[in-house]
């Protein structure tokens, strides 16, 4: 099985190729399968290493890419994703890896890194030209919500929470949970969960977050 297999735009598969993979891995294919084809919510339990981080960033980027194709001239970008990690250090990690994954798609997918960006009058700037993607700590985005309120994340549908084991023992919880208070939770959107382990703890996330979710176990 290769990239090709799954109809994704040019602009992506030029950068998956640049990157050098050369077969999805396993958790890979499914998830870009079932997000894409089926539209289903993935609870996945896959640690560093599985490719997880690719799992979700290819189908977002590839629905971002189908939806521009349809939008008119005068239609009004919102923000579209949201990914959340525990650290700073990941956050840099998964927007820079966004940002290769994106090389080729010039102004369509813009990606921002909310932990990076400390000045608030750059950060308004930022936030105005409504990028696609946002990657940020629970902290970060709800300290951002907050102070900007002209930032919807009513239109969002990708929501993602990776290292979803390491959130709660950090003491996340509370953060994603006032966080839900800024979503559109009826409108569905697609929601990914990511973590090394599987247990009772993430229930009330997947509670609060998931409707009807595949659960991936590779
Ligand atoms: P992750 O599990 O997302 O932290 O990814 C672990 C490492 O595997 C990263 O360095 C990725 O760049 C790399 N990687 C992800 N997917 C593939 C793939 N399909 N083929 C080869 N390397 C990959």
């Amino acid at each position: 099985i290769t990239f090709d297999s799954f109809n994704l735009d040019p602009r992506l598969i030029q950068a998956i190729n640049k990157l050098g993979f050369e077969h999805p891995t396993l958790i890979q294919s499914q998830s870009i399968k079932l997000s894409l084809q089926q539209k289903k919510d993935i609870i996945a339990k896959a640690s560093t290493g599985s490719g997880k981080t690719a799992a979700y960033c290819i189908p977002i980027i590839q629905s971002i890419l189908v939806q521009n194709e349809s939008k008119t001239a005068d239609s009004k970008n919102e923000i579209q994703s949201v990914i959340l990690v525990p650290t700073k250090e990941l956050a840099k990690q998964v927007s820079n890896f966004l940002k290769e994954l994106t090389i080729y798609c010039g102004k369509h997918v813009k990606v921002v890194n909310l932990n990076d960006i400390e000045n608030n009058q750059l950060l308004t700037a930022v936030l105005n030209d409504r990028p696609e993607i946002l990657v940020s700590t629970p902290s970060k985005l709800l300290n951002v919500l907050e102070e900007h309120s002209d930032v919807s994340l009513m239109e969002l549908k990708y929501f993602v929470i990776d290292e979803v084991d390491l959130m709660l023992s950090y003491g996340y919880d509370e953060d994603l949970e006032k966080l839900s208070n800024f979503l559109n939770l009826k409108q569905h959107m697609q929601v990914f969960m990511m973590s090394a382990t599987l247990n009772e703890d993430i229930n009330t996330l997947k509670q609060k977050f998931c409707n009807k979710a595949a659960i991936l176990k590779l």
